[in-house]
């Protein structure tokens, strides 16, 4: 379905990035990889969804935080691969804690990679994907993009931001064969999520299978996680021809946890 196409996903070297990367890869489109940690691995599992499709795969190391290191990766982008088709703003950190407590450089972290980084992307990618009239962008918002929870505030803050973008940009494309949408995910099992269940465990001295029980209990009425495939697969139905029409979405998959 996604032949011929190139994807550029931010932060796929790992969680949710990494579940979207092969949901693409696997209808065919060609890979850009970013993000840090294991990145030959991330690159391999990606490689080898797509090999029957013949897809390639490239890497750029842009730290989201850094505006001249994302314009870099884009022209990488251009040069490589004739430009990008769909955009997945996906990288994303966190911090908790109470906003009097909260470190100012974690502020601007989160607010850089979490909002920043999406409206650079976005405005180096628009003009090509405007010469082609086609084009999908699909910002990974959260569940926090729609409702807050205490000791968040940058991250609430952020994801709040990036379902306001998504909507600008899905009214400054109406008109073109570009859609701009968000998904917004419950409750994932990544690295990312994994930290706050080891931090409650050890803060309520309680096994971390406990701790994990009772995260999803307090917001997510399914008690399931939702898993990156799952998420993929939204992602895969945002990029089809069934999805022309959906613009400017902010499209929960969140085990019930905004119905509250
Ligand atoms: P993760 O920690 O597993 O992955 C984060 C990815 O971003 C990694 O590839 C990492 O290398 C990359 N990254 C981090 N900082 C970066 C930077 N400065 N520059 C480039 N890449 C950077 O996290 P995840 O849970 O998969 O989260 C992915 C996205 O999904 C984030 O935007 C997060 O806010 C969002 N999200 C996660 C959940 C969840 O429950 N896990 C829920 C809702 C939304």
């Amino acid at each position: 379905m996604l032949n011929g196409k190139t994807a550029l996903v931010t932060g796929s070297t790992s969680g949710i990035g990494l579940g979207i990367a092969k949901a693409l890869a696997a209808q065919g489109a060609h890979i850009i990889v970013n993000g840090f940690g294991d990145v030959d691995a991330a690159r391999a599992e990606i490689a080898q969804t797509g090999a029957a499709h013949g897809i390639r795969t490239g890497y750029h190391n842009a730290d989201m935080s850094k505006a001249e290191q994302i314009a870099s990766m884009m022209a990488y982008a251009e040069t490589d691969f004739g430009g990008v088709d769909i955009l997945v703003n996906n990288a994303g950190i966190q911090h908790v804690a109470n906003i009097e407590d909260f470190p100012v450089d974690r502020w601007d972290a989160i607010i850089a990679i979490n909002l920043s980084s999406a409206f650079h992307t976005m405005r180096l990618a628009i003009p090509g994907m405007r010469k082609k009239n086609w084009g999908r962008i699909i910002n990974i918002a959260s569940a926090h993009g729609l409702v807050a929870s205490a000791q968040k505030s940058a991250y609430v803050a952020a994801k709040h931001g990036i379902v306001g973008l998504t909507k600008t940009g899905a009214l400054e494309t109406a008109h073109t064969g570009i859609t701009v949408n968000a998904i917004c995910p419950g409750w994932v099992l990544t690295p990312l999520v994994q930290k706050q269940v080891d931090a409650r465990a050890e803060n309520g001295h309680i096994p971390v299978e406990q701790a994990k029980r009772e995260l999803l209990m307090e917001k997510q009425p399914s008690g399931e996680f939702v898993t990156p495939e799952q998420l993929g697969a939204l992602a895969v139905f945002l990029c089809s021809e069934a999805a022309a029409q959906v613009r400017g979405a902010a499209w929960n998959m969140d085990g019930g946890w905004v119905a509250q």
